[in-house]
């Protein structure tokens, strides 16, 4: 902008000096011609009063030299050389040179134009006597007798004639200098003005090409340039806000990708890893961010998701298939290879989605498992009814002792069966969440006790004790009726995997904003091995025992189910032979998942 400035000056400098130089030029020559035009005419007027005063006062040429004193005396009082001269041309009088000197002056225009008859003559050359530019004024003598006996002539240096116009001219310099001087202030203030406010904008342009949006035009100059200004503020303006948009789009963008509960990774043109979310890494067990920029294939070790991402870079179309990843533990993905495209035009980059369905795909095996399960379990009470009816209707019937031995076995099978289809709609109807949950706080001792009652009878038959064995009050919020089931289902199995005469014990206390209701058998114990399952559905470890002890195999399914929809969770220690016990951990105040979720 320095630059501009100068050469804007510059440029004002050189047509104003030459403009000055011409003006100047034009100027001094015209004031130089009429200071001599007006000299010349003032001393044409001086020769004719100074004609005047002389005419008719000699009679001939050769009185001549009377004039002389006259002219002495008229020359004492001008600075004018005065010259007289007779008709061939020789010097009668000469004011500013010595006559007997001067060669004759017949040859002088001025003089052959007197001669010649003209009533008056100029002429501005180099005087041969004074040797200086001179301006001339002749006009003839004339006698008494009107006859021209001599000529007058009066001159002035040319220099004394265009003194004044030479004060006019350095006038005229101090003028073109001061303007000139002037002009470079004004152009100086005026390039400042135009310049300062077009710098400014120029450096604003340069920050928001550097992604300054914040900056702001504030000169104030003509209103054309501060218009200027305003466009470009209205224009960072917009562009500050489209980038902030941008900006929360994008985190916006980022917080979903990061949320999603689908692993997402992008991989560029040369299959290298441009982006993954946190799910990515749960899903493949391993901290990607550091492989970023390396290809996929140092992540993938999969051959069939390696060759998904292949079909989908050479087919250039979306792929998508069910894979099974072999990492700590199998996991089953739900891969998408999705073309976008490129940051470079005419590429093409990948999303690789991977959705973790392993416990999709487990629940649908558990519940493939359960119908299969289901069907195989109830089918044995149901073949052993129908094969004792026909038995019964083969002819058995007869007997009444067989009769009776048969028709308590077919009671005992259809108590179990009812037992088993109770437990079976009891599960899906929790999983429909078609059970209303009323939860109230509800001390755990009450309904420990009213579970005792129920089993009461139960326990005497094998002379079992039970008991409750700490005394403190602890209260929870809770349903009564899942608490209930639950307390049921963990003292019954007590109960019946422990031999006659052993005990059960029932302890409550409080941990950590949890209640804790641990049940205590000193029975036969679950293996170690088997410790991990017996939560299953159907899932039993003597399946004889537990058939004979009335159970049908879902009695812990259906508890772990209430515990966990409680938000709480279950514990097992058991050694066999020694005894077993279920923690139950429950929390005080209840909170509706649903409702934290909102
Ligand atoms: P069941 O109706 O067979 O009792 P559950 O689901 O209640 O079914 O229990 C599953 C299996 O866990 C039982 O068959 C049994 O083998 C084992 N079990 C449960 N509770 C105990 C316990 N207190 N002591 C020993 N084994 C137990």
């Amino acid at each position: 902008m320095k630059q501009l400035r100068g050469r804007i000056l510059l440029f004002f400098l050189a047509v104003f000096g030459v403009f000055s130089i011409i003006f100047f030029y034009i100027s001094s020559n015209v004031f130089v011609q009429q200071g001599l035009e007006q000299q010349g005419e003032d001393l044409k007027a001086q020769l004719v009063t100074l004609q005047s005063q002389l005419n008719d006062t000699i009679d001939s040429e050769q009185d001549l030299e009377e004039l002389m004193t006259g002219l002495e005396k008229a020359a004492e009082a001008v600075s004018e050389r005065i010259t007289l001269i007779d008709l061939s041309g020789n010097v009668i009088y000469d004011s500013h040179a010595d006559q007997d000197m001067v060669e004759n002056h017949l040859d002088r225009p001025e003089i052959q134009s007197i001669l010649n008859g003209d009533g008056i003559s100029t002429y501005d050359r180099v005087s041969t006597s004074t040797e200086d530019l001179r301006y001339y004024t002749a006009a003839p003598l004339l006698s008494t007798e009107g006859e021209t006996v001599g000529i007058l002539r009066l001159s002035k240096r040319v220099e004394e004639m265009t003194g004044v116009t030479e004060e006019l001219i350095r006038f005229l310099l101090v003028f073109i200098a001061t303007s000139l001087l002037l002009t470079v202030l004004f152009t100086y203030y005026w390039t400042r003005r135009i310049g300062d406010p077009i710098e400014e904008i120029k450096q604003i342009t340069n920050k928001l090409s550097h992604q300054k949006y914040g900056t702001r035009y504030r000169s104030a100059s003509y209103h054309e340039i501060d218009d200027l200004g305003e466009t470009i503020n209205d224009l960072a303006g917009n562009l500050e806000s489209q980038m902030q948009e941008i900006k929360q789009n994008d985190k916006r963008m980022r917080e979903l990708i990061n949320h999603l509960v689908i692993g997402v990774m992008v991989l560029n043109e040369n299959r290298e890893i441009t982006m993954v979310n946190p799910i990515m890494n749960e899903i493949l067990g391993e901290n990607l961010y550091g492989k970023i920029g390396h290809s996929y294939l140092e992540v993938f070790k999969s051959y069939g998701l390696n060759r998904l991402i292949e079909a989908a870079f050479e087919k250039n179309e979306l792929q998508n298939r069910e894979i099974s990843l072999f990492l700590q533990d199998e996991r089953i993905v739900d891969t998408n290879i999705v073309p976008i495209p490129g940051r470079i035009q005419g590429t093409t980059n990948f999303i690789v989605l991977l959705y973790d369905i392993t416990e999709i795909r487990r629940l649908e095996r558990v519940r493939t498992d359960f119908v299969a399960n289901a069907s195989h379990e109830l089918r044995t009470p149901i073949t052993a009814l129908k094969g004792f009816s026909e038995t019964l209707l083969d002819g058995a019937l007869e007997d009444r002792e067989v009769l009776v031995e048969f028709l308590e076995i077919m009671l005992k099978e259809s108590s179990r069966l009812d037992l088993m289809v109770q437990d079976i709609l009891q599960l899906s109807k929790l999983e429909q969440k078609q059970v209303r949950m009323n939860v109230e706080s509800i001390e755990a001792k009450s309904v420990v006790k009213e579970v005792f009652q129920i089993l009461q009878q139960k326990a005497e038959l094998k002379e079992m004790e039970l008991s409750i064995i700490n005394h403190e009050n602890v209260s929870l919020e809770v349903d009564h009726d899942q608490l209930k089931q639950i307390i049921l289902n963990l003292v019954g199995n007590a109960v019946s995997y422990t031999p006659e005469k052993g005990k059960v014990e029932v302890e409550m206390t409080y941990l950590n904003q949890e209640a804790v209701i641990k049940i205590r058998d000193n029975g036969i114990g679950i293996p170690q091995q088997e410790q991990s399952r017996i939560f299953e559905r159907f899932y039993r470890v003597d399946k004889a025992r537990s058939r004979n002890a009335g159970g049908t195999g879902l009695g812990l399914s259906i508890v772990k189910y209430l515990v966990e929809n409680l938000n709480g969770h279950i514990e097992l220690v058991s050694e066999v032979g020694k005894g077993t016990m279920f923690e139950v951990y429950l929390p005080i105040i209840f909170e509706n998942p649903s409702s934290q979720r909102r």
